[in-house]
């Protein structure tokens, strides 16, 4: 990447040098100096004055000067006729002037006065004087409509002058008053004028071209004579001579060119005049190359030079290479070999019946423009500070451009080893934090989480009695870390060495890769099945490597509702019969203890105004399930997504979820407890635990299933499992199963919703779900059932006070509360196993396939 910048660094800097050969009009638009007072006092004059603080040099654009008054004003009643009146601006040197600005009489309010027309003449001698017109011949220019405000006009074509003047178009009747700024830059190439034969005319299928220079401001006669124009106008042809850059122009209107036949002696002559004595290095000659149409570059130029009256007589000849291929037009670059002189004499021989020319320019010892790579068209000009005007920034040679190049490649290198260096001391940094800095920085955070728990508490219920799904309820903030947790986790000393317990233990994955066992990873592993950089193994990608598409599309019309069974985060599900569901499948779904027919049906609805991220993970949580086939992990049987709204119609479990069934199943005892004596009590006691175990191994199976294909649930709950016949419990719910780090799941108020108190102190300090962090929820899970669901884990601590527990397990200073043995849960069962599922370190916490066995041990 490095390389690259480089690289493009040093293009870009040899391309801006590259391109400063010649003015560019649409960035030659900076201010000249009236407003920025570059332009002195004793350069601004005028034909007349009304009155001593109405003088020239008041004509300043936004310019107040506290002692006159506000502008420049002629006296009228001297000059009735109008016209004669000027201001005069005198540049001191060439300037390409490419936008004119002017400005009436404003004062604070005092004054009204302004020029509503105007006419510009221009000298670069300050003898000759030449009256701008635009390219349709138009002398007047439209000026001001009030006394205030800044009307620019474009200078189409621009012009080469040191001398410039603003003529109001007045009547007697009428006072007027300008303020006015010039904008273009100055004229490097210092030519004066240049000397042509008239342009030809040339008629192509009918059509009339003309190559004249419409825009020469010199003599016109057989010759044109001490002018400039169009090779001077900043303007290049395009490649097509017939068309041009300025609309609604005759074709040809770009070019100057000359036809072969009226040279008996096969060239052209042009002579160009330089303001003054020059050290000539190269002429760039913009030319048409259309050879399909008889047009070709010069073949050579002969060039002579003159310093005093008479031309030398070694001249430069150059002889450009037959470009035969691309008809594109060009500059072509003729060296002037370094020679001294103040005109110019080239000769140049047709390559073909017609030679072109749109632009001529040249480079001569100081002369370079400071122009940019980005050209504007018609912006506004450029607010350049007084002083700050990058034309009059000109370098003596063109070694001084090689050490600017030179010095702003080494500039970017430097910054770029600069940057190279910083990270790896910051990477060094990160490795070598100290556990007690964590311990600071984790204790910090807890703060902040405190702070804003407190802050939410005020305004949420934490009533201790509400049911589990009041879990969802809370909000919890998610701070910079929990968005990326990989950048914790590697500074933790137990998470540094890479992969830790997965149950299966399958990661295989650096330490860079974090071992992310998260859901979102498989899924990302599901749909690039062919990536190899993912740290599940092959087996594991095999099982997912998708059979997506075998969900098919169950006909909606053989849905029959019969009730609502709940509501969910997606929508409602309902109960429904599903007419011919096990010839659809092709199953004897007797085998798995469905005997009905139509079969009974749970159908899952997506709401129909469902948002597209909720649309989104329900057709997620429809490509995990499809994937995931266990007795008890609930089944997707099949979906309706070809038409809104999405429905998954999944196995019926007749007992609903866990959390209530525990409920009301505490319930019947409690009634039983009242009516029994204590003997009884203890053995229906018995009874319910060996029943409440059995559930639990059905979940650790589940789980277990679940793990060996390294997939996370994050929300392993009570209320996330579903009770059928016979006790059967099977996990659901999967929709939760979210990726949390992305920005596009369910907030409240901008906050994610976790439940806090069945994850681990990894998952919430540092985001980090595995599959040792589902043994934790396990572990909770356990205690729920051993406790009938009777009350919400931690139900004593607010939730602020659940993180501030998480706080201690990370500090592991003796100071954690866990939760109690329920009282019908036998010691071994919980010392042995669901502690084990909340140690710290989670390498240490039992897999699933441990704790099935266990679990099945504990009921012998
Ligand atoms: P969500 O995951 O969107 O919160 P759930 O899948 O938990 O929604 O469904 C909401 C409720 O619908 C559950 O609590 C449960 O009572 C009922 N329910 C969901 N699926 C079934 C099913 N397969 N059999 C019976 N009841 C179900």
């Amino acid at each position: 990447m490095e390389v690259k910048l480089i690289t493009h660094g040093v293009f870009f800097i040899l391309l801006a040098a590259a391109a400063r050969a010649q003015v560019n009009p649409e960035i030659c638009r900076y201010p000249l100096g009236m407003t920025g007072g570059q332009i002195q006092d004793e350069d601004i004059s005028a034909s007349s004055q009304w009155s001593e603080s109405t003088a020239a040099r008041f004509g300043r654009l936004d310019f107040d000067n506290g002692d006159g008054d506000g502008a420049w004003c002629p006296d009228i009643m001297s000059e009735p006729a109008g016209l004669k009146e000027y201001l005069q601006v005198d540049l001191r040197s060439l300037h390409f002037i490419t936008l004119v600005g002017t400005q009436g009489r404003h004062a604070d309010g005092m004054g009204n006065e302004f020029a509503q027309r105007y006419m510009i003449k221009y000298s670069r001698d300050g003898k000759n004087w030449v009256g701008w017109h635009d390219r349709k011949g138009r002398q007047v220019i439209e000026g001001n409509r009030n006394a205030y405000d800044v009307v620019l006009k474009d200078l189409e074509p621009p012009i080469i002058a040191r001398f410039v003047r603003f003529m109001p178009v007045t009547d007697h009747s009428m006072i007027v008053c300008m303020r006015v700024e010039l904008y273009g830059c100055e004229w490097l190439d210092g030519l004066m004028s240049y000397s042509i034969p008239d342009g030809h005319q040339m008629i192509y299928r009918g059509l009339d071209v003309y190559f004249n220079d419409s825009v020469y401001d010199g003599a016109s006669a057989e010759r044109l004579t001490k002018g400039l124009g169009q090779l001077t106008d900043g303007t290049w042809g395009l490649d097509d001579f017939l068309h041009s850059h300025i609309y609604s122009m005759w074709p040809g209107y770009d070019y100057v060119g000359w036809s072969n036949k009226s040279f008996t002696k096969g060239y052209v002559e042009i002579i160009f005049d330089f303001d003054r004595v020059r050290n000539f290095t190269s002429m760039k000659v913009h030319c048409n190359n259309l050879f399909s149409r008889g047009v070709r570059i010069f073949k050579q130029a002969t060039c002579y030079f003159r310093s005093g009256s008479e031309w030398e007589t070694d001249p430069v000849t150059f002889r450009p290479t037959a470009d035969r291929v691309s008809q594109i037009a060009r500059f072509v670059t003729v060296p002037l070999g370094d020679h001294t002189a103040t005109a110019i004499k080239c000769r140049f021989h047709f390559g073909d019946l017609w030679m072109l020319f749109s632009e001529v320019a040249f480079q001569s010892g100081s002369a370079v423009y400071n122009t940019s790579l980005t050209p504007r068209k018609h912006g506004h000009p450029t607010n350049t500070l007084p002083g700050d005007d990058p034309t009059h920034k000109v370098d003596d040679s063109n070694t001084r451009i090689l050490i600017g190049c030179l010095v702003a490649i080494i500039a970017i290198l430097l910054t770029i080893i600069v940057i190279i260096l910083w990270r790896q001391v910051w990477q060094k940094m990160l490795e070598k934090a100290s556990r007690r800095m964590l311990d600071d920085e984790l204790t910090a955070r807890l703060a902040v989480q405190t702070q804003a728990f407190s802050f939410h508490h005020s305004s949420l219920s934490t009533d201790d009695s509400s049911t589990s799904n009041s879990t969802y309820e809370r909000i919890f903030p998610l701070c910079a870390d929990y968005q990326e947790p990989s950048r914790l986790i590697r500074k933790l000393p137990e998470f540094a060495q890479t992969t830790e317990n997965s149950g299966a233990g399958t990661l295989t994955g650096g330490s860079d890769s974090a071992p992310h066992y998260a859901e979102a990873d498989i899924i990302s592993l599901q749909e690039s099945s062919d990536s190899t950089s993912h740290s599940i193994t092959a087996v594991n990608m095999n099982l997912f490597a998708g059979t997506d598409s075998s969900m098919k599309e169950f006909p909606r019309h053989k849905l029959t509702f019969k009730e609502k069974l709940g509501e969910g985060q997606f929508g409602e599900v309902h109960l429904c019969e599903a007419e011919g569901m096990q010839d659809f499948l092709g199953e004897d779904l007797s085998i798995e203890g469905n005997n009905e027919s139509p079969l009974l049906v749970a159908v899952k609805t997506l709401r129909e105004d469902a948002n597209k991220n909720a649309r989104n993970d329900f057709l997620k949580e429809i490509r995990i399930m499809s994937r995931l086939r266990d007795p008890n992990i609930v089944r997707l049987l099949a979906v309706c997504v070809d038409t809104d709204p999405l429905c998954m119609i999944t196995e019926y479990m007749e007992n609903g979820d866990l959390n209530q069934f525990l409920c009301s199943l505490r319930l019947k005892q409690n009634t039983d407890q009242a009516e029994t004596e204590q003997e009884e009590k203890d053995g229906e006691s018995m009874d319910s635990y060996s029943k409440l175990i059995r559930m639990a191994v059905q979940i650790a199976s589940g789980m277990k299933y679940l793990s060996s294909l390294n997939f996370v649930h994050r929300d392993l709950a009570t209320r996330n499992c579903l009770v059928g016949k016979n006790y059967t419990i099977k996990i659901a719910d999967f929709g939760m199963s979210r990726n949390l780090y992305r920005g596009d799941y369910y907030r409240i108020q901008g906050r994610a919703v976790l439940p806090i108190r069945w994850m681990s102190w990894e998952s919430i300090l540092l985001g980090k779900f595995t599959m040792a962090s589902d043994v934790w929820a396990f572990g909770v899970t356990l205690w729920e059932i051993l406790t009938l669901c009777k009350e919400q884990p931690y139900s004593q601590l607010s939730d602020e006070q659940v993180i501030e527990n998480t706080g201690e397990f990370f500090r592991d200073q003796g100071k954690q509360v866990y939760l109690p043995k329920p009282p019908c849960c036998p010691e071994r069962v919980y010392t042995d196993l669901m502690l084990s599922c909340w140690r710290r370190n989670a390498k240490e916490r039992p897999s699933f396939q441990d704790i099935h066995i266990q679990l099945m041990e504990s009921l012998a």
